[in-house]
């Protein structure tokens, strides 16, 4: 169940591209290579999701390989692994602002230096990295690959699941438009739901179909009245109209498992377009097969002809 919660405008990143004028836009360039030039310090970097938790973490090196400083950030969790990657880069960028010899940071996150290198609009996170960045030339971004060994990588992955695993929120991340975008799916689907196991109409099709989903339509005349149980049988036309709700056959009442898979009137149609194991199949399973369907129309035909005679 989604929870339940009252957020204002600011505790939204919404982006400021009605703020900076294009001529103003900047771009951060990275580099593949493992050793950019003379360092003072080596910076690895990480973010990482757990259990819904997220945390950032980093280790500096300095020139002799001696850890200078590390970090392990838990932030609060509505962020991403992105923003906990670019986090991680920020804060370690706040913590060698000082410093004027060439400083390395490495991130094994592709998606932050692409978003980086990018003139499109991004979160304030990704924004504030290159706007202190753009004066910073002797502050490297270097893309390392992830899981191979490396020892600094390893240890700042290990310091942002630690991170993750902590009680108190370091860092609270404001929501994103793609967070909220997701929240108001997830809501809309939770309550869509609820409204279809809780409603008294249409349980018919409930039986059917008990999940909600936007991935299904069915949008045919004909095949939506199999769907249903509205339209065309004599059972709904006596419900509705209180006409006689025996089929024409004389053997049953005009059901639509009646049509399926008894009426003799269209033994033909059964023959010629359904499955010979059609008597195991469900409706559903049924109207998944196209020539089935081509069948199930010409019995609406014939059915909706019977109702207007
Ligand atoms: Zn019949």
């Amino acid at each position: 169940m989604v929870q339940d919660l009252t957020l204002y405008r600011e505790d939204f990143d919404l982006g400021h591209s009605d703020l900076a004028p294009p001529w103003e836009a900047c771009v951060i360039p990275w580099t593949m290579d493992m050793d950019p030039g003379i360092e003072e310090y080596k910076i690895f970097t990480d973010g990482s999701k757990w259990n819904e938790q997220v945390g950032s973490g980093a280790i500096c090196y300095d020139s002799n390989g001696q850890e200078e400083w590390s970090f392990s950030l838990r932030l609060s969790n509505n962020a991403s692994v992105f923003i906990a990657e670019a986090i991680a880069i920020l804060e370690s960028i706040k913590r060698i602002l000082h410093i004027n010899r060439i400083c390395s940071i490495f991130t094994d996150s592709r998606s932050v230096l692409m978003a980086l290198a990018s003139y499109c609009d991004q979160t304030s996170i990704i924004e504030e990295i290159k706007l202190i960045l753009k004066d910073k030339r002797n502050i490297v971004l270097c893309w390392v690959k992830a899981h191979v060994g490396i020892s600094g990588n390893e240890i700042a992955d290990s310091l942002a699941k630690e991170a993750t695993r902590r009680e108190t929120i370091d860092i609270n991340i404001k929501f994103s438009k793609r967070w909220l975008k997701n929240h108001f799916q997830r809501v809309i689907k939770e309550r869509w739901q609820q409204r279809w196991e809780f409603s008294l109409k249409a349980r018919y099709t409930y039986d059917l179909m008990p999940q909600v989903s936007t991935k299904r339509c069915f949008g045919d005349f004909y095949i939506n009245q199999f769907l249903t149980g509205h339209g065309v049988f004599p059972v709904y036309q006596m419900r509705f109209f209180g006409k006689n709700d025996i089929c024409h056959c004389g053997r049953d009442q005009g059901t639509i498992t009646h049509y399926l898979y008894g009426c003799p009137t269209f033994n033909q149609i059964r023959q010629g377009y359904f499955p010979s194991n059609f008597v195991n199949l469900g409706l559903l399973e049924l109207i998944s097969l196209p020539k089935v369907r081509v069948g199930l129309r010409l019995m609406g035909q014939f059915l909706l002809q019977k109702c207007l005679d």
